[in-house]
């Protein structure tokens, strides 16, 4: 990237190019049925700059005229709206039990999807299958005439700020794998933008990115499935995704809530993995890895050490989103991730802990809005693709 010093090149007037057509971009996204005259006041951008961008990004496809704005006294403007209809992203999760994939127009609307449920086995072996599936995907009769921008890949696990190689997957057992390499060893996929980020990292990016709505000023998604993951992200225009020196940031499962605790995946005592994951559900309630721990629950619903089980992970749940507020102090958490489909019996000790102790510590009169996603089957590809479209934005 430039940064803000060098001097007066070509290089920066390109720079500024796809900063002011990015912003453009962006302004649109979060506020549909803007006019160019609405864009130029909102960015500051001079009524020529923004007329020569938007003339372009129509023309290329990313935006749409829509109906004539009445304006008082002044010329009427158009309505700007992305274009749904001429590109698309594609977005795959590589996760612990198995393989999703979307391909999602400019507005996030996802157009076609495979979820196969099969667990990786090795990364090679695993790269070809998600190449013949994405193969496969892009042979659904909505997207063959579009555009392709290109492919976000999510996995479940770090991923190094600076270089797209995956450092650790443990409940894969994967270490240090270029994970694109091996997808590029594939044929028939499409050029483009090409990005590899953690699960909880890409799901967070595309819940704030494709928000519906206002959206807030930033937000945590907390990933809880066989692992627990979160991602934070905030930023007007160039959403930001802090990563940390080693890509760790959010990686709240490893963070110890019970020194001395039980024993866990990545070697040590007390994380809030041995508490509330997937793998810890499934030793304490003896759950098999292939029975739907959903399922066990529900059924064992009125067993009081269920209820016991249930209540302690809940509320070392409700104890990680106390942290984050006061760690970072999101404008919105959201939980996500397989295990919201245990429901009440889950999120309802997490979200009472994390409401008597928000309250109690901060006085506070209003709470943090906390958004509870049932299905997030395809949150975490849908975020790959939206990480996709934010770096062809700044690339075209
Ligand atoms: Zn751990």
């Amino acid at each position: 990237m430039h940064n803000a010093f060098t001097p007066q090149t070509s290089g920066d007037l390109n720079y500024l190019k796809s900063l002011n057509r990015s912003t453009i971009l962006s302004t649109v996204r979060r506020s549909p049925g803007l006019s160019r005259a609405d864009i130029a006041l909102r960015t500051g951008l001079t009524k020529a700059t923004v007329g020569s961008v938007v003339q372009a990004l129509v023309e290329r496809g990313w935006l749409r005229e829509g109906e004539l704005h009445a304006r008082g006294g002044g010329r009427p403007g158009r309505a700007l709206y992305l274009d749904g209809e001429r590109h698309y992203m594609l977005g795959a999760e590589v996760g612990v039990k198995g393989l999703r994939l979307v391909a999602c127009n400019l507005l996030g609307v996802v157009l076609a999807s495979i979820h196969q449920e099969e667990p990786p086995t090795d990364p090679a072996t695993t790269a070809k299958r998600l190449a013949a599936l994405l193969v496969q995907l892009r042979q659904a009769p909505d997207i063959a005439e579009r555009r392709c921008l290109g492919l976000g890949v999510a996995v479940p696990g770090p991923v190094s700020p600076r270089a797209p190689i995956l450092s650790l997957a443990p409940n894969l057992g994967w270490v240090d794998i270029d994970f694109l390499a091996l997808l590029r060893e594939q044929p028939d996929l499409p050029d483009g933008v090409w990005l590899l980020d953690n699960e909880a990292n890409a799901a967070a990016f595309g819940e704030f990115y494709f928000f519906e709505g206002v959206p807030p000023e930033s937000i945590a998604y907390i990933s809880a499935g066989s692992g627990i993951g979160c991602g934070v992200v905030s930023g007007e225009h160039f959403p930001l995704v802090p990563r940390g020196h080693q890509g760790l940031v959010g990686e709240i499962g490893h963070t110890v809530i019970q020194p001395g605790g039980a024993l866990c995946h990545c070697g040590n005592h007390g994380c809030a993995e041995t508490l509330v994951s997937g793998w810890a559900l499934r030793e304490a309630l003896h759950v098999d890895i292939d029975a739907s721990l959903s399922n066990a629950v529900l059924a064992r619903a009125e067993d009081g050490e269920v209820q016991a089980v249930m209540k302690r992970a809940g509320e070392a749940l409700g104890l990680l989103m106390l942290n984050l507020h006061h760690t970072l102090n999101p404008s919105m958490l959201i939980l996500g991730g397989s295990l919201m489909k245990l429901g009440e019996s889950l999120t309802g000790p997490a979200l009472a802990y994390f409401a008597t102790h928000q309250n109690d510590l901060l006085r506070q009169s209003q709470t943090v809005p906390v958004k509870v996603i049932g299905d997030s089957t395809y949150v975490a590809a849908r975020g790959a693709a939206a990480q996709v479209m934010a770096r062809a934005a700044i690339e075209i």
